[in-house]
């Protein structure tokens, strides 16, 4: 269970009226039942249920169940799309180990206005699934022009189009560094316009990359995308 609360010995943990209703009335816990917890810095943590109520509680940390760490440092920017298939890139980007996820408005992108509050509750929902012990920030909507003119020197950005023709490919995806800031950037349903591409293709830090022959949805190649970058720079 995600709490924006301190972890440690013998710290008393107040949970928030959902977070009982969470626990007591779906999971079916009670007083003495074990919750394991985390908040993003200070670790995993067991704690016993010590008061159980409708519309609060407090759990009782107990010992700590796993050190704090954090994913690489890689940001998944992509062009918002249909409510559920936006839903669904926040939950699989928390899953395959993003640190941070960036909606951005391109030429094309299809929706112009994402709820930032509904996505980062979508990542704290997966971040406590999937047994993460931190939650990635999502970042509020920006242009996408305004990222690639604030690209630091030393990051390397993923760069996915399906309109790459197979010698614009960098056969030498692996090839980058490792341990600097990476991004993922996967374009809107009508893909990206030709001021976005030759933009990204002669950005220095852009690595172009094909996902094979298809056109996948958009959520599609984000699950690809981050797959084969964990595959060849993950831990
Ligand atoms: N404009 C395209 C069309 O309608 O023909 C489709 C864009 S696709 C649905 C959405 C995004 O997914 C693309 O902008 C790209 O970032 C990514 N994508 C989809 N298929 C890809 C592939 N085979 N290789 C690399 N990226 C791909």
């Amino acid at each position: 269970l995600f709490v924006e609360h301190p972890l440690g010995e013998a710290q008393q943990v107040p949970l928030s009226r959902e977070q009982a209703h969470y626990l007591f009335g779906v999971m079916r816990l009670s007083v003495g039942n074990e919750v394991a917890l985390f908040n993003g810095t200070d670790g995993e943590w067991l704690a016993d249920v010590a008061e159980a109520g409708k519309r609060g509680g407090t759990l009782a940390c107990r010992e700590q169940s796993q050190p704090q760490w954090m994913p690489p440092d890689l940001t998944l920017y992509f062009a918002p799309i249909k409510k559920a298939r936006t839903d669904f890139i926040v939950e699989k980007a928390v899953e395959m180990g993003v640190r941070r996820i960036v909606p951005v408005q391109t030429d094309f992108t299809n929706s112009e206005r994402v709820r930032q509050d509904r996505l980062q509750a979508h990542a704290v929902e997966a971040a406590e699934q999937c047994g993460a012990v931190y939650v990635p920030e999502v970042a509020a909507l920006a242009k996408l022009g305004q990222v690639l003119r604030d690209w630091p020197d030393d990051a390397q950005l993923m760069f996915c189009d399906e309109a790459l023709a197979g010698q614009e490919q960098k056969a030498d995806f692996g090839a980058q560094p490792k341990d600097v800031p990476w991004g993922i950037l996967i374009g809107p349903e009508g893909g990206f316009s030709d001021a976005e591409r030759a933009r990204l293709h002669g950005m220095a830090q852009s690595v172009p990359v094909r996902l094979g022959p298809r056109i996948l949805r958009a959520d599609t190649a984000a699950v690809a995308a981050l797959t084969i970058w964990q595959t060849t720079y993950g831990d």
